[in-house]
């Protein structure tokens, strides 16, 4: 039945899922208490679903929602500083609508591009468990299977990411390299899926240590996603 499912009905399904008890718990918790800033708020506090396009060229795979982020606003990286980055630089691409991503409803707007989460409800300290990850795996690999038909290119956002993906991709159908080539900024690795080819690329998370320090700026953003989008057409 999954493979005939449309994206709003695994998104409807994913909406009510509590196979993670820690992670339930503690979405609904950040949820109650809320960050001082944002007390006025209802936040979401529940699986944050992919977001953009239904039919994408790029797919971009992050590890999990943001607690104030994410989890917050109910869109991916949407209302945290990782997404303030993120979008300005797929703005600057022509893959973002506007600049900035702050609230769903805010206009914002994806371009033949989409935003999944490998593991979709926020985990505390940004850090899901193995057994989360193994949990939330298949929301992922069945939303790679339908956009697969479309999908040229899925850039992994950091190195967790990357490592999660693969065995998401392999299930939805895609042709993978034995075994897992490194993980890097701007690592491109050729793979198939029914016949056509698909490009997957990395590319460091735009989180706050990264950018502060330097370590992931702009340019580096607006080189991933030019190529995303060069690959793409
Ligand atoms: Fe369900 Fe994934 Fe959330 Fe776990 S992380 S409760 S599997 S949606």
């Amino acid at each position: 039945a999954d493979g005939s499912a449309t994206l709003a009905e695994l998104t409807a399904r994913q909406s009510v899922c509590r196979a993670c008890p820690r992670l339930v718990e503690w979405r609904e918790q950040v949820a109650t208490v809320k960050r001082r800033a944002f007390a006025g708020e209802t936040y979401w506090g529940r699986p944050v679903p992919g977001w953009g396009a239904e039919e994408p060229r790029i797919v971009l795979v992050g590890l999990a929602p943001a607690a104030h982020g994410g989890n917050r606003t109910g869109r991916i990286f949407t209302g945290d500083r990782s997404g303030d980055w993120l979008f300005a630089s797929l703005h600057r691409a022509g893959l973002a609508a506007q600049e900035t991503s702050t609230y769903a409803g805010d206009g914002q707007r994806l371009i033949g591009t989409r935003v999944v989460a490998s593991v979709r409800c926020a985990p505390p300290a940004n850090k899901p468990t193995p057994e989360e990850k193994a949990a939330c795996f298949p929301w992922m690999a069945r939303e790679l299977a339908m956009v697969a038909p479309h999908a040229r290119v899925v850039v992994a956002l950091g190195g967790y990411a990357w490592q999660a993906m693969w065995p998401a991709l392999r299930e939805a159908g895609y042709e993978l390299p034995r075994s897992r080539p490194p993980f890097g900024h701007g690592a491109e690795v050729e793979v198939r899926h029914g016949g056509a080819p698909v490009t997957l690329l990395g590319c460091y998370h735009p989180s706050q240590q990264n950018t502060f320090t330097g370590r992931v700026t702009a340019r580096m953003l607006d080189d991933i996603f030019l190529r995303a989008r060069s690959l793409a057409v």
